[in-house]
């Protein structure tokens, strides 16, 4: 395995929209995903999509943070490769979001709290799960790394978007008085 280069705002390949996998047992899709762990485990990340390290293809994976207690300190990772999702209600929360490719910054983003998600995992099995939370908030934007969107086009208000620290200070802090 090894850590790949991770593309940052600004690169092109995060504009566009990736390729669905054509042969999910291909080597090269199953050590991109090993590949793609190691690195995302490096950054400190939660999730990762493949155009994030220059791979235009349609796979993304991510950390179940939940069920994970202190004796069951094993990281578990999900991959999926050419994911669909689907919003399950209306209800939509906003949360501060950072991307690996966006570093040191945070973003006010509107999501929809409950999802229903599907694909295929490295073997070539069907998963199909529903999300809510912070996993729902996740897949979300791992997906639209897919579809060449930045959490930055989404923001809720143009101003909540900035160096985290500074979001830290005059944001959260000022949100929690309240
Ligand atoms: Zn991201």
């Amino acid at each position: 395995m090894s850590i790949l280069k991770i593309a940052r705002l600004g690169h092109p390949i995060l504009c566009k929209k990736a390729s669905p996998v054509d042969n999910i047992s291909d080597p090269n899709i199953t050590k991109l995903i090993h590949d793609m762990t190691e690195t995302m485990l490096d950054a400190k990340g939660i999730g990762l999509a493949a155009p994030q390290v220059y791979s235009s293809k349609q796979v993304i994976i991510f950390r179940s943070l939940e069920n994970q207690t202190k004796e069951d300190s094993h990281i578990k990772i999900t991959a999926l490769i050419n994911p669909k999702i689907n919003k399950i209600s209306d209800d939509t929360e906003n949360q501060w979001e950072a991307c690996l490719s966006i570093p040191g910054m945070l973003g006010l983003v509107k999501r929809y709290s409950k999802i229903s998600y599907e694909g295929f995992d490295m073997n070539g099995n069907i998963i199909k799960q529903e999300a809510e939370g912070l996993r729902a908030r996740i897949v979300q934007h791992e997906y639209d790394h897919l579809m060449g969107i930045l959490y930055t086009r989404r923001l809720v208000d143009k101003k909540a978007f900035g160096y985290a620290d500074e979001i830290e200070e005059y944001w959260k802090k000022k949100h929690e008085q309240k």
